[in-house]
């Protein structure tokens, strides 16, 4: 299933998007793509859902983030060889994790605010891994049994805040509008190779990334489990995996975005986003 969200910010409804392409309502079923709804059990609920019965929505409609109660949003830092190696550091021995602050969050096509004093706003286009069951200590061959599913995330990230100024990484990642998320939250059941979707995101129409979650470094089941060695998981978490080469930061010389950039990203099997930049 590809389940999303649609509606004004902070007013979603659920739906799903049919065979189609069109998207139906689901609010008479579901409360909200959050929690229990994600869970094995929820997501076999939905799916049980005669698709035909439902309203179709009509007209065009803002997609808000396809998860709702996300409590927390987890990163996973230099995770394909090829990028680490453009912003000159070393694979890590070990998944590097920070955070991003859940405000960051936004609908796919939202715009993107450059921050107060910021110099240095930068894309990462990444696929994100939405819990579906809650994971604490578990093995690499159970974690895929604890994702709901997969969607597209820019992981927006502003350089300077992260790298130049004192302290980790979280305050470069988690400004307002840095975590666009969806369009659509695509069921695992949907994704036969997680570790195989091309991935590209373009600026202005100039192709800067173009990768395939093959080259990550600690794949979706080692992280899964690897993360729940140190905390637990629960419904709604995202975890954004990582990003290819051909970040702004790696360019030579770098480029980064600044007020009326078009963003476009997708990953094959999970959608396109598209955010102007302000
Ligand atoms: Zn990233």
């Amino acid at each position: 299933m590809k389940l999303l969200r649609y509606g004004a910010p902070g007013q979603e409804k659920p739906g799903l998007l049919d065979g189609e392409g069109r998207i139906r309502d689901l609010s008479a079923h579901v409360g909200d793509l959050a929690g229990r709804w994600l869970t094995p059990d929820g997501l076999a609920e939905i799916a049980a859902i005669d698709v035909a019965a439902l309203p179709v929505v009509e007209g065009p409609v803002r997609y808000g983030p396809c998860v709702a109660g996300t409590g927390k949003f987890i990163c996973i830092g230099l995770n394909y060889s090829d990028h680490a190696a453009e912003t000159g550091a070393a694979v890590p021995p070990e998944p590097v994790i920070f955070m991003k602050a859940t405000s960051a969050i936004v609908g796919p096509d939202d715009d993107i605010e450059i921050p107060r004093g910021s110099t240095k706003t930068d894309w990462e286009v990444e696929l994100g891994v939405v819990i579906g069951k809650t994971a604490k200590y578990v093995s690499e061959a159970e974690a895929l049994d604890h994702v709901a599913g997969y969607c597209v995330i820019n992981d927006v990230s502003e350089r300077a805040f992260q790298i130049e100024r004192a302290g980790q990484w979280t305050k470069g990642k988690s400004c307002d509008t840095f975590g666009p998320t969806g369009p659509w939250l695509v069921t695992r059941d949907e994704v036969a190779d997680p570790q195989n979707l091309a991935m590209w995101l373009e600026v202005n129409g100039h192709r800067y990334q173009n990768g395939s979650t093959k080259t990550m470094v600690y794949g979706i089941a080692h992280v899964v489990s690897y993360l729940s060695q140190f905390m637990s998981l629960h419904p709604g978490d995202i975890i954004s995996t990582g990003t290819p080469p051909g970040v702004g930061l790696g360019q030579k010389p770098p480029v980064f975005l600044k007020p009326g950039d078009r963003i476009r990203l997708g990953i094959e099997g999970l959608g396109e986003q598209s955010q102007h930049v302000r």
